[in-house]
């Protein structure tokens, strides 16, 4: 049998925000439901229209609704593996795989839109040492500190990675040189100023950073290379500096 109610708007909103939407316009009668699984909050669904609903149309909601929560319950645990293969689970910064596909598209992009594309390579000061001296949880928290550093100061379109163990890459799409290197010497100056602290120790730390930005021509590989050949230059010229790539 055929089941129909018919209404103005639909719009459906998950608790953590990992997915929302709203069809057609709010009217003035709503039938709100929080769809419940296994005591998991699966969201939130509410239907409005012009006119009331009656009894019977929302006894026929709910023998519908019944049916969509096994499927949606799925549907949102492969949207949150999907989000999660992209991110680095320690920092929330997106990680080594995102950067590998987003590296391609943009340096396709820039070349074709003749658009300028800037890459920095930073890598934590002495790293080691501090995992030596503190421990690997203080490590940890260290990364977590100069990752949320790295996103505050960036802009909304720049793309923050954490590319290995304690080096990040920032992409900069449609940034000059000189926006490239100002935003490198930013990022080392809020990274300097940092003092972090876990379980009642604390450190300073510092990083390094190399800059390159797209050429003519250049490939995604040769990019990187110039970056990070930049960076080792920043090593041995005394750590805690920034190098712009030739
Ligand atoms: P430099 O100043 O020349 O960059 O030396 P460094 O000590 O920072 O660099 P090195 O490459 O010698 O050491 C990197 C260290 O990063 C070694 C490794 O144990 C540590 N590391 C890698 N991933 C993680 C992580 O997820 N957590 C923690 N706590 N440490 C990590
Ligand atoms: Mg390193
Ligand atoms: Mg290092």
């Amino acid at each position: 049998a055929q089941v129909h109610v018919n209404f103005d708007s639909f719009e459906y909103s998950h608790p953590d925000d990992i997915f929302s939407f709203l069809h057609g316009s709010k009217k003035r009668h709503n039938c709100q439901y929080r769809l419940l699984m296994g005591g998991e909050n699966l969201g939130e669904l509410t239907f409005s229209r012009r006119k009331k609903f009656t009894d019977s149309e929302t006894v026929k909601l709910e023998y519908l609704l019944s049916s969509l929560l096994n499927p949606l319950h799925n549907s949102l645990m492969y949207k949150q593996a999907v989000t999660n293969a992209l991110l680095d689970p320690l920092t929330g910064t997106q990680n080594r795989t995102a950067f590998d596909s987003s590296m391609g598209r943009e340096v396709s992009l820039a070349h074709r839109h003749n658009n300028p594309l800037g890459l920095i390579v930073l890598d934590i000061d002495f790293f080691k040492k501090i995992n030596d001296k503190h421990g690997h949880l203080f490590g940890d928290c260290v990364l977590r500190d100069v990752a949320r550093e790295i996103k505050r100061v960036i802009r909304d379109s720049d793309m923050a990675f954490r590319y290995g163990g304690e080096e990040f890459v920032i992409m900069l799409s449609n940034t000059s040189p000189k926006g490239a290197k100002l935003l490198a010497e930013r990022l080392r100056k809020a990274i300097d100023k940092l003092d972090c602290c876990y379980a009642g120790k604390r450190s300073p730390v510092s990083v390094s950073l190399g800059v390159a930005c797209l050429e003519k021509d250049e490939t995604e590989t040769r990019l990187f290379e110039r970056a990070d050949a930049a960076l080792y230059q920043s090593k041995d010229n005394g750590l805690n500096q920034t190098t712009i790539a030739s």
